[in-house]
């Protein structure tokens, strides 16, 4: 059975490139009929930020991605949440001093200070605490074993490090990036357990994956360079044989294609990098913040989903438009780029254009009502009018608020008219045309939008006036604006009353 995880840190709001790992996980367990879960990876105290865990929780309800185990629903593993955990990680890091891929290191932060010290004055290029330097540290590697048993006894603080070898390659086969070949001395002697008794993402992570019986591993490029580390862990747990397969997916860059798309980016470029609003705190002035979301901009959950989906993969064909189950049907890990995607904020509208335009007029109308009676406008016209309007204003709305802007003119008479069209446009044969209109609209027996058409069309042939003439300043006197729905639409809606009172308040 395949089975995934998603296991963010709740250090901060989920960014955008969190939601399309959670998601391409959703979708693979999905498409594979596997399981999806959530682990929530709260080992580090220091980075714990309030409100995170339950921000995550949100955004994937809102997105739709849905989790078959999790802290909050359980399942056969729980607990799923790390510091929960912690009682467990003890034995396994014991497992590995014992078999002698692990050691105590009691140096102090000081110590380790002095180390880095150094090694920058040589000139090392990226100082590491490893099969060179251990050597001349204090651990069990390089102190007598009385004597580390003496300061285990005595209480000495004291972490528990990885040994990793000084010659060998490390190698793994990514289902995206092929193979990936390490040098072991690349890798430092990373820290398996911390002081404080909590173990390292490192650890965590790895036994976690073990015992929830993880199949693939899919997560961020950020990742890849812990990889061969996980590698050795699982080779030296004797768990090589139940090891996941790794996929690890493609950057996510500026609009401009500069650099990693950062947290940052979204409030300074102008558009949201999270999928809800987040209220946090400045870390160095300590004064409330809040960051822009997709839910609170107007953008439909379907659209985002369809957005993030592209950015990294695509099906191979023209299609551009998917349902969550249609993306569950065409994901495969093989069509998941290797470059970098580079994030669009034009195409993010576009998908929600698409999805806004294609929902029932009904359903437009309900936005519609609401965003009016929020502005403390007045609706007072029939569900099928609502309806039309709605399907009349949706042609030039991006989001469901801009039905409401497009849709102001059937609550509203014109409080004012777009002077460059009465300045070019009005003369006495044009005001007088419409007069004429005016007066024979409430008669009219056909209103709909052809029905109108042709009484404008034969009024005004009675006065020698052509249609071309006078549709600007017609527009202008029923709207105000120079620009907007097709008119004969609007006039049909609005009602040969209305659409006469206006003429006629506007003419004189
Ligand atoms: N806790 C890690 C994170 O926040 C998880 C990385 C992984 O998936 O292994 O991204």
């Amino acid at each position: 059975e395949v089975r995934v995880r998603f296991a963010p840190s709740p250090t901060g709001p989920l960014h955008i490139g969190g939601v399309r790992t959670a998601l391409y996980n959703y979708l693979l367990a999905r498409k594979l009929g596997g399981k999806m879960l959530l682990r929530i990876e709260d080992t580090d105290q220091n980075r714990f930020v309030p409100g995170a865990e339950e921000y995550i929780r949100q955004s994937l309800e809102w997105c739709g991605i849905e989790l078959d185990e999790s802290p909050w629903v359980g399942g056969p593993h729980a607990p799923y949440r790390q510091s929960e955990r912690k009682p467990m990680y003890m034995q396994y890091a014991q497992q590995l001093l014992d078999s002698g891929h692990a050691y105590y290191a009691f140096d102090t932060p000081e110590e380790l200070d002095a180390l880095r010290a150094r090694l920058t004055a040589a000139k090392v290029p990226n100082p590491q605490y490893n099969s060179i330097t251990r050597s001349q540290m204090r651990n069990s590697l390089t102190l007598p074993e009385d004597e580390v048993k003496q300061l285990l006894d005595s209480g000495t603080p004291y972490v528990i490090r990885l040994k990793v070898p000084r010659k060998e390659e490390v190698r793994f086969n990514d289902l995206i990036r092929g193979w990936v070949v390490v040098h072991s001395s690349a890798i430092d002697d990373k820290v398996l357990m911390k002081s404080d008794g909590m173990p390292t993402y490192h650890l965590a992570n790895i036994v976690d994956d073990h015992l929830m019986e993880i199949t693939h591993v899919i997560r961020g490029e950020e990742w890849l360079p812990s990889a061969p580390l996980h590698v050795l862990l699982y080779r030296y747990f004797g768990w090589e044989s139940t090891m996941p397969q790794f996929a690890h997916l493609p950057l996510l860059l500026k609009p401009d294609g500069t650099g990693k798309l950062s947290k940052r980016d979204g409030d300074r470029l102008g558009f949201p990098v999270f999928p809800l609003e987040w209220h946090g705190v400045d870390a160095e002035t300590g004064q409330p913040t809040v960051s822009s979301g997709y839910r609170e901009g107007g953008y439909l959950p379907e659209a985002f989903i369809n957005f993030l989906a592209f950015l990294g993969w695509n099906p191979g064909t023209q299609q551009e438009l998917f349902t969550m189950q249609e993306l569950i049907e065409a994901f495969t890990i093989e069509r998941v780029s290797k470059s970098p995607a580079r994030f669009d904020q034009n195409k993010v509208r576009w998908y929600n254009e698409q999805y806004l335009r294609a929902k029932p007029d009904a359903e437009l109308a309900q936005y519609l009502v609401t965003e009016l009676n929020e502005q403390g406008i007045g609706v007072d016209y029939p569900a099928d009018k609502l309806e039309q309007i709605a399907g009349l204003v949706k042609e030039r709305a991006t989001f469901s608020a801009d039905l409401a802007r497009e849709a102001q003119l059937f609550f509203e008479r014109p409080s004012s008219y777009d002077q460059q069209v009465i300045s070019k446009k009005w003369n006495a044969q044009v005001a007088g045309g419409l007069t004429e209109f005016a007066k024979a609209l409430p008669a009219a027996t056909d209103t709909t939008p052809d029905g109108i058409k042709a009484l404008l069309t034969q009024v005004l042939e009675q006065q020698g006036i052509k249609i071309g003439q006078v549709l600007q300043a017609l527009r202008v006197t029923v709207t105000g604006a120079s620009a907007g729905p097709d008119l004969m639409h609007i006039m049909s809606i609005l009602g040969p009353q209305e659409t006469a009172e206006r003429i006629e308040l506007a003419v004189s």
